[in-house]
């Protein structure tokens, strides 16, 4: 019988995810089918466990549901428990299994899509919500020399501080681990800035002082599909060299889920690059 996976989400027409897989598995010559999945709103979990019950191997889980994925499951991977979210669950015999690929989506496409170096970097990471929790982890694993948070709500920034303190110390990389506000970046400088926040999605961008960007420095918004956002044209204007949006993180996180699945990793480049063409003339 043909394993069966799915995104779950609300809403969930425009997913990208379908078609990630699907090209994924044909790739790598696997027999699966992968489906989106529309979630009710006050029912996430009945539609996971009917899903599984009826022969569902895994799915993945995109807004609103990955702090209810977190509480579903009944074992959570180290950067699951560290993002407090999930955003991949896998059933094996009756258990719930959850995990969090975003993370390791963000890494591999800042250093291995865009070849950007974190090891020692200065990195800026805009926003205190989900997804800059599930990247705060990863990002310090690259050993950079100071991973700064900023967010609007400046108490948001200062707690991810000090959860993560503790972690950043143990790893011994001396990494500074800053959380503040946006009015504390004036006269700073970084090598990498990362936007965590929603705010591309609205047309908006967070109020960035000028002269953030280091020489050679790039800009990563974690959205996509939205043209050279706010942010990007500001972090242009800025003088940042390198610019991406999030779609190679989007993809790269399908590709950490889909290995978790299938124990075969597929080629990330000709999808990306299938997408983003498709992109570029919509
Ligand atoms: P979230 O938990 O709702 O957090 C939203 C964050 O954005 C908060 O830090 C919030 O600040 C900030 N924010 C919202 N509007 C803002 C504005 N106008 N100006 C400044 N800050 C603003 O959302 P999330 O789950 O972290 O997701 C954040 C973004 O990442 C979304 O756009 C999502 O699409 C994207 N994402 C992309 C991928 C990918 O694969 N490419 C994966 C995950 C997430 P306050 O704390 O002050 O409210």
């Amino acid at each position: 019988m043909t394993d069966r996976y799915a995104v779950i989400g609300n809403p969930i027409a425009h997913s990208k995810s379908p078609r990630i897989h699907a090209a994924f598995a044909a790739q790598t010559g696997q027999d699966m089918q992968y489906d989106a999945l529309l979630g009710r709103l006050d029912g996430f979990a009945e539609t996971v466990r009917d899903f599984a019950r009826n022969g569902g191997r895994g799915l993945n889980v995109t807004i609103p549901f990955k702090l209810e994925a977190h509480a579903l499951a009944h074992e959570r991977s180290a950067r699951a428990e560290a993002a407090r979210a999930v955003n991949t669950l896998v059933f094996e015999q009756g258990r719930i299994i959850g995990d969090n690929t975003d993370g390791a989506g963000l890494v591999q496409d800042l250093t291995h899509n865009l070849g950007l170096t974190l090891k020692g970097a200065r990195i800026l990471l805009l926003g205190a919500g989900g997804a800059a929790r599930g990247v705060i982890l990863p990002l310090l694993q690259l050993a950079p020399t100071s991973l700064c948070i900023a967010n609007r709500t400046v108490a948001r920034a200062q707690e991810l501080q000090h959860e993560f303190a503790p972690r950043a110390t143990s790893m011994g990389h001396n990494c500074a681990l800053i959380g503040c506000g946006y009015d504390d970046l004036a006269g700073q400088s970084f090598d990498v800035v990362i936007n965590a926040t929603a705010a591309s999605l609205s047309d908006d961008a967070p109020p960035l002082p000028a002269g953030l960007y280091a020489p050679h420095a790039a800009a990563y918004d974690m959205v996509y599909g939205k043209g050279r956002t706010p942010f990007l044209q500001q972090a242009a204007a800025d003088g940042a060299e390198i610019l991406a949006d999030g779609l190679g993180m989007l993809v790269e996180q399908a590709a950490e889920a889909f290995t978790l699945w299938r124990g075969v990793r597929p080629n990330t480049a000709p999808v990306l690059q299938t997408l983003r063409a498709e992109l570029s003339v919509s």
